[in-house]
C-alpha cells in the first residue's frame, strides 16, 4: 500500500486533529531520515503522511524559568549552533555532532530521533542524563513524561499513534555540573552508534563527586540510567582508581543484563574505553575552567 495523502501541516492543532482523524493510518514526518528508509523498505505503510517540518512553534529553542526548551522539529545543526561554546552542555553538542553526516544533521531532528525509539538513538543518553522531559500532545491534551520513562516505555510512557512530541525540556546546568558524552565510532561520520555513555557530573574543588547521573546507550534494550555506577561514584574522589572501579561496576551490571548474548564479549571490551572517556573528559573540563 502506498501513501495516499500528504499534509504540509501549518500548526500543532492541525497535526493533532489529523492524527486523531487518521489514527494508525497516519505517520508524522519531520526530517524523514529514518521514515523514508522505513517506507522504502516497506517496514511501514501509512496511508497518510503529516509533515511537521514547517511548523515554526516546533522549530524554536527557548530558555524559560531556568529550563532549555527545544522544539521537536529542531534539527541537530540548529541545536549545535545554539549550544556551541556552552562548556557545560558539551556532551549534548558532541552527541549531535556524532550523528550521521552534515546532510543528516541538517534534516534530522531531535523529535525524530526520539520518535523513532531506536536503542541506538544518540541524543537519548545525554538527554536522559540531563533529566529531560517530553511534552506530548494529542486531541486529549498535553502530557509530560520523563524521557527516562519514555525510553523504558514505563507505565504507558511510550508514544501512542495519535501523539505528537512537542518539546524536549531540561533544567540548565549549574556552574560545576558538566555533561559528557562518548560514543564508539565517534569519528566515523556515518556510523550508527552501537555503544554510548553520557553523564552529568558535579564535582567540588577537590574532585569529589557531589552528584552524578549516568546513562548508557546500546548496552541494554533501550538507553537507560546506570544507578549502580552512580551510587558507586557518589561521594568518591574522581581519579584513576575510582574510574577503574566504575568500569568494573558497569561491566558487572551489563553482564547480568546481556547474559548469553553473542555481543557481550565485544561490548565488555568496548564499554571500558567508552566509560573511561566519559569520566576522564569531566576531569579535563576541571583543568580547563
Ligand atoms: C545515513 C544515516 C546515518 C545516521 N546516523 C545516525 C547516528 O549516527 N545516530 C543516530 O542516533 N541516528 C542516526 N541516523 C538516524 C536518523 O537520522 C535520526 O534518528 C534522526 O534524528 C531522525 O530524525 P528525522 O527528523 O529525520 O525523523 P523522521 O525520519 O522524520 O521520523 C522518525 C520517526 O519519528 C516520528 N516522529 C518524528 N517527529 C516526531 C514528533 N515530533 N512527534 C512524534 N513522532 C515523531 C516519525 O513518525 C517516525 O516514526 C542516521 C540515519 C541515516 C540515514
Amino acid at each position: 500500500m502506498s501513501v495516499e495523502q500528504f499534509f504540509n501541516a501549518e500548526s500543532i492543532e492541525e497535526v493533532v486533529d489529523l492524527l486523531d482523524q487518521y489514527k494508525g493510518d497516519a505517520k508524522i514526518i519531520a526530517g524523514g531520515t529514518d521514515l523514508v528508509i522505513a517506507l522504502n523498505n516497506k517496514k511501514i505503510s501509512p496511508k497518510v503522511l503529516i509533515d511537521i517540518s514547517k511548523i515554526e512553534d516546533l522549530r524554536k529553542i527557548e530558555e524559560k524559568d531556568g529550563e532549555l526548551i527545544i522544539g521537536s522539529a529542531v534539527s541537530f545543526t540548529h541545536l549545535m549552533d545554539y549550544i556551541k561554546g556552552d562548556n557545560n552542555l558539551k556532551g549534548l553538542y558532541d552527541a549531535a555532532r556524532s550523528i550521521g553526516s552534515p546532510q543528516i544533521r541538517n534534516k534530522g531532528t531531535l523529535g525524530g530521533n526520539i520518535g523513532h525509539s531506536s536503542p541506538a538513538a544518540d541524543s537519548t543518553p545525554p538527554l536522559i542524563a540531563l533529566g529531560a522531559k517530553l511534552k506530548i500532545a494529542s486531541k486529549n491534551g498535553i502530557r509530560e513524561v520523563l524521557l527516562e520513562d519514555y525510553s523504558a516505555k514505563k507505565n504507558g510512557a511510550g508514544l501512542q499513534e495519535d501523539e505528537l512530541i512537542l518539546t524536549i525540556e531540561f533544567p540548565k546546568l549549574r556552574k560545576n555540573q558538566f555533561l559528557t558524552f562518548s560514543k564508539l565510532g565517534l569519528r566515523k561520520a556515518l556510523a550508527i552508534s552501537r555503544i554510548t555513555t553520557s553523564a552529568v557530573i558535579e564535582l567540588d574543588q577537590n574532585k569529589n563527586v557531589i552528584d552524578v547521573v549516568m546513562c548508557s546507550g546500546s548496552i541494554g534494550r533501550y538507553p537507560m540510567r546506570e544507578p549502580e555506577v552512580e551510587e558507586y561514584l557518589k561521594g568518591k574522589i574522581l581519579n584513576e582508581e575510582t574510574i577503574e572501579g566504575a568500569v568494573e561496576v558497569l561491566i558487572d551490571s551489563m553482564d547480568e543484563r546481556l547474559e548469553g548474548r553473542s555481543t557481550l564479549p565485544y561490548k565488555r571490551i568496548a564499554i571500558e574505553s567508552i566509560l573511561k572517556e566519559t569520566l576522564y573528559s569531566r576531569l579535563k573540563f576541571l583543568s580547563e575552567v
